[in-house]
């Protein structure tokens, strides 16, 4: 069966992921809350629905990709929303980082609509989602996995079935914790490598090969020395992510005495009201805590 797709949600993520399904060759319908953010993907041949509904009824994969637990519930069973048109067999593909919990009663109710999902968050930021190189986790039925595969590979490189519904999603949380706490530990090393006098540039190509070498020192570091909080990912985000690590966490009864820490400097940052920078802007509590600034070829500067 040649499979028709639709997709909902064209922000940073969604907008890198939509267009290399156009180029792949297939025929998309696309629908964003905020109409100028189709703009590009129509020029690039993407058709163009009215609503969440419309595009589940001209459409057998639903993919999704929106912000937070509330907005995938809202796109997908509320007014207008995917299933009040969704077709027998058809399949939603989230995308979105949310509850696990949450992923298992929507997939419930898709079920009793005669439809089926799947929890497919992703990893590799903008670029990743630019470049069709993103890692997806995926939650879900086999046989479903088996149908969406070839869709998923447009998207992305690594692409593994980690278990049934909601799984896709627990595997995203982990991959989170590693990503923040990873962040915190490249921003303690600029500070410690700024106040030590070290070349911030020559530091980075000293140390980004060798064991300490991860995607955050290599595609973040960079930006950080340059100051450019341009988010790939934003603060709110992230912020919006560790909630949800730690509600499940706490669920489980298990402590993440790290990742609470930077939840906490990532709410100290939106109260300074940088919730619209780059995740890599953990970097300015740490900041705030030495009482000094990284920059690149710069000595020290006092905050
Ligand atoms: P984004 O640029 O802020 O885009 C969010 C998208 O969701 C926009 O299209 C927005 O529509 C839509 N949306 C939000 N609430 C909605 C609602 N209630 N109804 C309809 N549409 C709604 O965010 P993003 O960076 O693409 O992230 C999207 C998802 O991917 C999030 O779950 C995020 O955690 C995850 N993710 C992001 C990255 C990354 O590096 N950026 C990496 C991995 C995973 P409007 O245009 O109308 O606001």
């Amino acid at each position: 069966m040649k499979e028709s797709i639709g997709f909902i949600g064209l922000g940073i993520m969604g907008g890198g992921m939509a267009a290399n399904l156009l180029k792949a060759g297939y025929d998309v319908t696309v629908w964003n809350r905020t109409p100028g953010r189709i703009t590009p993907l129509a020029q690039a041949g993407a058709a163009v629905a009215d609503n969440a509904a419309a595009v589940a009824a001209s459409a057998t994969i639903i993919i999704i990709c929106v912000s937070d637990t509330p907005d995938v519930e809202e796109v997908i069973l509320g007014p207008q929303g995917v299933i009040e048109r969704i077709r027998a067999g058809s399949l939603v593909i989230d995308c979105s980082t949310i509850s696990p919990t949450s992923t298992r009663a929507i997939a419930d109710r898709l079920r009793a609509a005669g439809a089926h999902m799947l929890d497919a968050p992703v990893s590799g930021g903008s670029e990743g989602a630019a470049k069709g190189t993103l890692s997806i986790m995926i939650g879900g039925d086999k046989a479903q996995v088996a149908r969406a595969m070839p869709i998923l590979r447009a998207m992305g490189q690594t692409i593994t079935h980690v278990g049934s519904h909601g799984a896709g999603q627990m595997a995203k949380l982990v991959n989170q914790i590693l990503v923040v706490v990873t962040m915190q530990g490249v921003g303690e090393a600029l500070l410690l490598a700024q106040a030590g006098g070290l070349d911030l540039e020559q530091t980075l190509a000293a140390v980004g090969g060798g064991a300490a070498g991860s995607w955050m020192l290599n595609n973040r570091a960079p930006q950080v020395i340059r100051r450019d909080w341009r988010p790939g990912f934003t603060v709110d985000l992230q912020q919006k992510d560790l909630r949800l690590v730690l509600e499940t966490a706490d669920q489980l009864g298990i402590p993440l005495p790290s990742t609470a820490l930077v939840f906490q400097y990532y709410r100290a940052l939106q109260q300074q009201g940088l919730g619209g920078e780059g995740n890599h802007a953990l970097v300015k509590a740490l900041e705030r805590l030495a009482g000094m600034e990284i920059a690149l070829n710069g000595a020290s500067t006092a905050t």
